[in-house]
């Protein structure tokens, strides 16, 4: 019998890329404001609204870099320096995973990361060497679109060549899951590598 998944997508935050601590886009947060003597309360309402627009990608990355360094009083060359040390403080990469993704794909499978990520993070966690065996990689931050919506699924799947009912997406966070569901991506909540295994082995992927 011919196998039905053909694709595997990954998440990167929560999932090939684990917070060192639970709540680790606060410890993000709270380290950058921390190094700008900022209470995360003043440090969140300078961000927040651009953070979001920066996800989304509807503002470009020049705009986003400009207007906060302007909100947080520094320059955007600072900027970069502060968030890359806290997304490398804050995270590792989950090895054991990524080399199953590696495998998966030694196995005959298309592997992508689909991510929610802003361009200053994306350029600290989504290096493009490290994830180069990955057939697709996408972020937010250049289409346009985030993971509660399904254009972003549908432009990985038109680059990995493969029909939504082909492809198997993960994510540690519920509400991401409902968009490729409703287009048919078969959904797996992550959780840890050894129940994505079983979930894995569930679907005849391995
Ligand atoms: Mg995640």
């Amino acid at each position: 019998m011919e196998k039905r998944f053909k694709a595997i997508i990954f998440d990167l935050g929560g999932v090939l890329s684990v917070g060192k601590k639970e709540e680790f886009a606060i410890g993000v947060h709270e380290f950058v404001a921390k190094k700008l003597k900022l209470s995360l309360d003043q440090y969140m309402d300078s961000i927040d609204e651009i953070y979001s627009a920066a996800i989304s990608g509807t503002i470009p990355r020049q705009k986003v870099v400009a207007i906060m360094s302007k909100n947080l009083n520094i320059t955007p060359k600072a900027l970069k320096e502060i968030y890359f040390k806290a997304y490398k403080k804050n995270f590792r990469r989950d090895k054991g995973l990524y080399h199953l993704a590696l495998d998966l794909k030694k196995k005959g499978y298309k592997i992508a990361i689909i991510s929610d990520i802003w361009c200053i993070a994306k350029e600290a966690l989504l290096d493009n060497r490290y994830y180069k065996k990955f057939d697709v990689v996408i972020a937010s931050c250049d289409v346009g679109s985030r993971k509660t919506g399904t254009e972003i699924f549908k432009v990985a799947l038109r680059k990995l060549d493969v029909s939504a009912h082909e492809a198997l997406f993960t994510d540690n966070q519920k509400w991401n899951l409902i968009a490729p569901r409703k287009i048919g991506v078969k959904p797996i909540l992550y959780k840890n590598k050894r129940q994505f295994m079983m979930q894995l082995k569930k679907y005849g992927v391995i």
